[in-house]
C-alpha cells in the first residue's frame, strides 16, 4: 500500500520524504517547488518507492541483515533492485545513479565498509553495496540470470526461517556465482579492511564478473548495458 500526503505549498521549499513499514510505504510532499511539474522530484519519488518496495523482500520487512554493519547487503541490494526497475522506464537516470554509486564507493573504499556506520558514512552501505550487487548481477547473467533477484533468491529461500542474512552467507553465494575468482576476495577486503587502490580493486572486480565499463584515468565509466 502506498500512502501519499500533501503538507502544503510552504514557500521556498521542495520536500519529499517518507518511510516504510511492512507492506506499506508512506510518502510526504511539501513546498511551492512542487506546484509545477518537477522532474527531479518525480525521479526521486520513483526511486524512493522502488527502493522501499525492494525492502519488502530484502530488508526489515523481508529478510534482514544479521548486524547493522551488514546493512550494505540490504541497502545495496535494494538499490540494485530499484535501479533495475527504474531502468525499464528511465534508463539514463538509472544508469547515472548506478554510476554515481560506483564513484562514491571508489571514494570511500580505502576504509572498511563494515565500520562506515561508526564513521557516520551510511551512504557507503548504499554505494559499495550497490557496486557489489552490480558485480553479483553481472556474474549471475553469465550463468543465464536476468537480474539481482536471480542472485539473491536462493539466499532468501535458504533463510526463510531465520529471516537473517550475513556477509558470510552473501560471500559464499557470490563465490559460487563468480566461479571462486579473485572477485570474492576483493569484496571481502573492501568490506573488512579497505583497499589502498579502490579504482584498481573495483576495476578487477568488474573484470572478474563481466561488468561492462571503460577506464579513463581514475574513473570507471559503466557502459549503457551495465543495467
Ligand atoms: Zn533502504
Amino acid at each position: 500500500m502506498l500512502l501519499m500526503g500533501w503538507r502544503g505549498a510552504t514557500p521556498g521549499k521542495v520536500i519529499n520524504d517518507g518511510g516504510v513499514r511492512p507492506g506499506q510505504i508512506v510518502f510526504n510532499f511539501e513546498g511551492e517547488g512542487l506546484l509545477e511539474r518537477n522532474e527531479r522530484a518525480a525521479q526521486r519519488t520513483r526511486w524512493f518507492i522502488a527502493h522501499e518496495m525492494a525492502h519488502f523482500w530484502l530488508g526489515t520487512s523481508g529478510i534482514a541483515y544479521r548486524k547493522p554493519s551488514e546493512a550494505w547487503i540490504t541497502e545495496g541490494g535494494a538499490e540494485m533492485m530499484a535501479f533495475t526497475l527504474l531502468a525499464a522506464t528511465d534508463h539514463d537516470y538509472a544508469l547515472a545513479e548506478l554510476q554515481h554509486a560506483v564513484q562514491d564507493c571508489i571514494k570511500s573504499a580505502t576504509k572498511p565498509v563494515i565500520s562506515a556506520g561508526e564513521r557516520h558514512e551510511n551512504r557507503t552501505f548504499y554505494s559499495c553495496g550497490a557496486t557489489f550487487a552490480l558485480a553479483a548481477v553481472s556474474a549471475q547473467k553469465r550463468k543465464g540470470g536476468r537480474d539481482y533477484f536471480d542472485f539473491i533468491r536462493p539466499l532468501l529461500d535458504e533463510h526463510r526461517s531465520d529471516r537473517l542474512l550475513g556477509s558470510a552467507d552473501w560471500l559464499t553465494r557470490f563465490d559460487a556465482v563468480s566461479g571462486d575468482s579473485e572477485a570474492g576476495g576483493i569484496v571481502k577486503s573492501i568490506l573488512s579492511v579497505g583497499v589502498a587502490d579502490p579504482t584498481g580493486a573495483i576495476e578487477t572486480l568488474f573484470q572478474q564478473t563481466g561488468v561492462p565499463y571503460s577506464r579513463n584515468d581514475n574513473k570507471l565509466t559503466l557502459s549503457a548495458n551495465a543495467i
